[in-house]
């Protein structure tokens, strides 16, 4: 009978002594069940699914640390810094499992590394790539909008439908009890009223708990302590500070536009001909080409549009070969681009936002990388914000204190200020419906605000990034190698940044450095002097 199969299946499993208890009480209470009862279907399930777990099984580990940097640099291009932390952080792990020592765990140990950087640059495939350049089974857990425990941890067995949680599931989908196993998005874990994830993920991710994690659901003991596990996302602000605590952040800023057309050439060209249905030899797309689609076609810190833009060349290549308008092999040159995507869709924009006073480009973070932003100034209408300040655009609490304290410091510093007494005046920063905050648009509120005020206009190649104190000192702030790269793919030359930013010069690109003309500065007054 089926409950014989069962008993068999379970005696000739792999399990743990445990496991093989739990599983063996399972097929007594089936054997005493009726095959009526709905609690039949229910314990078959359970058992289906702990014999499904891959007990005992695992992978070998390649050995060659050499071999593993290779697989990384095969898979991408650039990145040096971050593959040289992951391998760094391999060689470590190797060391240590060699002399029998076990993982560094606890609060800053780095038992996890985290790949954290705005979309498309990589950080899911480089997951992907580790788990190659270690000889391991990879599996990827979405994390994006989890806000129950139940998903991580998996819901008691009395509950109607009732379902392990992901890691046990992402463990039986990687066939290996010793996988790489990627948390994606763990920036986008929420919680809510049926409980935290926050705290399931801690015991995930703890080398001390781990070996005996408990999922709700399977009711046994499952040993995650030969997991690798890896964690990507976009943003810090929003991961919750102990998990943070467990992680060892590796950033990844975005690309410069030398990059992204060498990622291009080597990596999505080849990949989205192959797609298109196309041979290596049927079509080129020349340097130019994908520097104009790098630059003039999409506007990102990584390089998802750039890969979407060239799908689309390349499936026209094909359509126009079947329709013979077109014969192999193809040439896709800059010029030709817009016979196959129409008119560019970005140019640089700073000289006509600019080009009339109270207008400042200031240089921002978001979630989606480094981006120019303009701040607006304009004389408010009479009645509506006397004496004070109008701010919109969706401003956090802090950037709208920066405004503030702009209109007060020119007030002291500025005797044209008293023009706006009994006239508020509106400042707003587009895009209107895109949330912002953060103090470090403190300089570019007041280069706005010092604008509307002398009539004169800002210059048009100029952005800036900084908070501001009330006496007018610029503070420092972060992020700078992202908002040199906005700031260079938005056609800006000069970039005022705060003088004690001066060390994160390194960490920018060389041929970004040297393209922009970068003023270390300490007051706004410096600031007003180079940029009005
Ligand atoms: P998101 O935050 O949106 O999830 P991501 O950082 O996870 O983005 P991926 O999906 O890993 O981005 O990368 C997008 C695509 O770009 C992939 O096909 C990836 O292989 C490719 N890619 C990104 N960076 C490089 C690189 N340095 N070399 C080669 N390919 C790259
Ligand atoms: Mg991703």
């Amino acid at each position: 009978t089926e409950e014989q199969d069962y008993r068999a299946r379970v005696e000739a499993a792999e399990l743990p002594e445990k496991v093989r208890e739990a599983a063996l009480r399972e097929v007594d209470k089936l054997e005493r069940t009726s095959e009526q009862s709905p609690e039949v279907g229910w314990i078959r399930t359970w058992l289906d699914t702990v014999l499904d777990l891959p007990w005992g099984e695992r992978t070998e580990d390649s050995y060659d640390i050499a071999g593993a940097r290779a697989v990384l640099d095969a898979d991408h291009a650039g990145l040096d810094d971050v593959k040289e932390r992951i391998t760094e952080y391999l060689a470590v792990r190797r060391r240590r499992a060699d002399r029998g020592m076990g993982l560094v765990g606890g609060r800053g140990g780095g038992a996890v590394l985290a790949l954290v950087g705005p979309p498309g640059v990589g950080k899911t495939s480089l997951g992907e790539s580790v788990a190659r350049a270690m000889g391991r089974k990879f599996v990827r857990v979405a994390l994006g909008g989890v806000r129950d425990e139940a998903e991580i941890r998996g819901h008691r067995r009395t509950y109607v439908g009732a379902l392990p949680g992901r890691i046990a599931r992402a463990i039986s989908e990687a066939g290996s009890m010793n996988p790489v196993v990627l948390l994606d998005e763990i920036d986008k874990v929420g919680a809510d009223h049926r409980g935290d994830p926050t705290a399931a993920l801690l015991e995930v991710l703890d080398p001390a708990q781990n070996h005996t994690f408990r999922d709700h659901y399977l009711e046994v003991e499952l040993d995650l302590s030969d997991v690798v596990f890896l964690a990507t996302a976009n943003v810090l602000e929003s991961i919750p500070g102990p998990l943070l605590d467990r992680m060892e952040l590796v950033r990844l800023d975005g690309y410069t536009e030398d990059e992204k057309v060498t990622i291009a050439r080597d990596h999505l060209l080849p990949r989205q001909v192959e797609r298109a249905g196309l041979e290596p030899g049927d079509v080129e797309v020349t340097g130019a080409a994908l520097r104009r689609l790098a630059g003039e076609y999409t506007r990102e810190a990584g390089v998802r549009q750039l890969e979407r833009s060239l799908a689309r060349v390349l499936r026209k290549v094909t359509a126009g070969v079947a329709l013979d308008r077109a014969e192999l092999p193809v040439t896709v040159d800059g010029g030709d681009l817009e016979g196959y995507l129409k008119s560019p869709k970005f140019t640089p924009e700073s000289a006509e936002r600019t080009a009339v006073p109270g207008v400042a480009t200031g240089l921002a973070v978001t979630g989606a990388g480094g981006d120019v932003l303009f701040v607006e100034a304009a004389l408010a209408e009479p009645g509506t914000g006397a004496g004070g300040v109008v701010l919109t655009g969706q401003l956090g609490e802090v950037m709208k204190e920066s405004a503030q304290i702009a209109l007060s410091y020119l007030r002291a510093h500025d005797e044209r200020a008293a023009t706006l007494d009994g006239r508020g005046v509106h400042v707003h920063v587009p895009a209107g419906a895109v949330p912002k905050d953060g103090p470090s648009a403190g300089v570019t509120m007041v280069s706005a605000l010092a604008s509307l005020l002398s009539g004169r206009p800002v210059r048009s190649d100029v952005a800036m990034t900084g908070e501001v104190s009330l006496t007018g000192r610029v503070l420092p702030i972060g992020g700078v190698k992202q908002k040199l790269l906005a700031a260079h793919r938005a056609g800006i030359t000069t970039v005022l940044l705060p003088a004690r930013n001066g060390p994160d010069l390194e960490e920018v690109p060389r041929d970004v450095r040297d393209a922009l003309t970068v003023h270390l500065v300490g007051d706004v007054r410096e600031v007003l002097e180079l940029a009005l």
